[in-house]
């Protein structure tokens, strides 16, 4: 394994008082190799610079985690399970089923080539902790198994934010937390969101911004909690939810 991403690491510690151990470290150096390898046929990421994949790919995934773990730790139960809606090339997913060997973490996308990369990246990094699945958060969000099943929901670069939280909030256990990733963030948007979270059982807990370490980029994560089940009706049917925004 390369060590294209050795030189980032007191940033991890600067930046979030954290640092992957040297086996998580050569995982992320790994994961970079098979997402580059990867990504010419499959149009995985427009990043591919080492500097670029630590701060928007690895930093991005994990400082919303960090943030969660410290200031949640209540939060934490045995059997953790956690699901990455709209994984795409396995962000943030991946990443934090590598430095939380203890979470189960289910990566699930709509589209079947990402999710058949996704899941042969899984087995090559003999991560033992995830679960890939094929489908349409409208759908499994409304599949038994599924529904109300996650302590944990992540979502990043999927669609707009009331969208997010109509495919999360079904999803996440009473109590649990949803962190949907942002960048630019304004009170707007917080009003809108409000009003979607309402109707689905849902609450803004926090509103964190966040300033990337190499590049200084804007990053909010929001972070939603669940204090009522969600009405049977959400998530509404597949692709109704991004055509007809709550
Ligand atoms: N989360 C990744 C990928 C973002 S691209 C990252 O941040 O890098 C958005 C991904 O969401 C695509 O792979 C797309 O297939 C998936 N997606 C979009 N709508 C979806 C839905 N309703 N259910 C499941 N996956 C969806």
């Amino acid at each position: 394994v390369s060590q294209q991403l050795a030189s980032f690491s007191s940033l991890w510690f600067d930046s979030l008082s954290w640092q992957p151990t040297e086996i998580q470290q050569s995982l992320f150096e790994k994961l970079y190799e098979k997402v580059l390898a990867a990504n010419a046929g499959l149009n995985l990421t427009r990043i591919t610079e080492p500097e670029e994949f630590w701060e928007k790919h690895l930093w991005d995934s994990l400082s919303a985690i960090r943030h969660f773990i410290d200031t949640y730790p209540q939060r934490l139960k045995a059997n953790f399970k956690v699901i990455d809606v709209g994984t795409g090339g396995g962000f943030p997913g991946v990443p934090v089923a590598i430095v939380q060997p203890d979470w189960l973490v289910y990566l699930l996308d709509s589209t079947q080539k990402k999710i058949t990369f996704v899941e042969r990246l899984t087995v090559e990094l003999e991560l033992t902790n995830t679960r890939t699945i094929v489908g349409r958060a409208e759908a499994i969000a409304q599949n038994k198994p599924h529904r109300e099943a996650y302590d944990l929901v992540l979502i990043r670069a999927v669609a707009n934010a009331n969208v997010c939280a109509e495919y999360v909030l079904p999803l996440l256990k009473l109590g649990g937390t949803a962190i949907l990733y942002r960048g630019q963030w304004t009170p707007e948007e917080t009003r809108s969101l409000e009003g979607a979270l309402e109707q689905l059982g849902g609450k803004i807990g926090e509103i964190k911004p966040l300033t990337t370490p190499l590049t200084g980029g804007i990053r909010h994560c929001i972070y939603l909690t669940k204090f009522a089940r969600t009405p049977p009706n959400f998530p509404r049917a597949v692709g109704i939810p991004n055509q007809q925004p709550l």
